[in-house]
């Protein structure tokens, strides 16, 4: 790595610490020709392979613009959004492969999204699957009405069982052992 200053080759590392939750490594280094210090960070690139074959690194920053206009007008923070571009970047991550398809990370989107809010997911989906048709909409409507009854049946199977909180808390799952 060449010193910024004057580009000499040679530096010195005085100090190395972990940064960003243990993402990045940050070293402070001396120039051997100019003796003036400065920063280096090490961080494993995970690369976003797009259709066009080009690659470029992986950014939080471009999961939240690439959703924040599906999320207009709705009730969506920006601090969701940093936590919703957060789990994509952990999903990604997970898959344990140093260059990702930017498909996948499109994919990854899908499920937080939907948990945020299903209008949002519904736009999001109906741009990034390319829904062509009213029944591609519909198809998906269903599968959310159809998820939402299931959850909104267990939580009335779970009042017909003598409460064991009060009314006004949040339904719960049956536990399955
Ligand atoms: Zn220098």
């Amino acid at each position: 790595m060449r010193c910024p200053f004057c580009r000499g080759a040679e530096s010195r590392v005085l100090d190395s610490r972990t940064a960003d939750d243990g993402l990045a490594i940050r070293r402070r280094r001396e120039c051997q020709g100019c003796g003036k210090r400065f920063t280096t960070s090490e961080m494993a690139i995970l690369s976003v392979v797009k259709r066009s074959g080009a690659s470029e690194p992986f950014s939080r920053a471009k999961v939240i613009s690439g959703v924040r206009k599906a999320c207009q007008g709705r009730p969506v923070s920006d601090d969701d959004l940093a936590l919703l571009a957060e789990r994509v970047e952990d999903a990604v991550r997970a898959s344990g492969a140093s260059e990702v398809p930017a498909q996948e990370v499109g994919v990854a989107i899908l499920g937080p999204l939907r948990d945020l809010d299903e209008v949002a997911y519904l736009r999001f989906a109906s741009v990034y699957r390319s829904f062509e048709t009213l029944e591609d909409f519909e198809s998906e409507i269903a599968l959310l009405r159809s998820e939402a009854d299931i959850a909104r049946l267990r939580a009335e199977d779970d009042l017909d069982t003598p409460p064991v909180h009060s009314a006004s808390s949040e339904p719960t799952l049956p536990t399955t052992t």
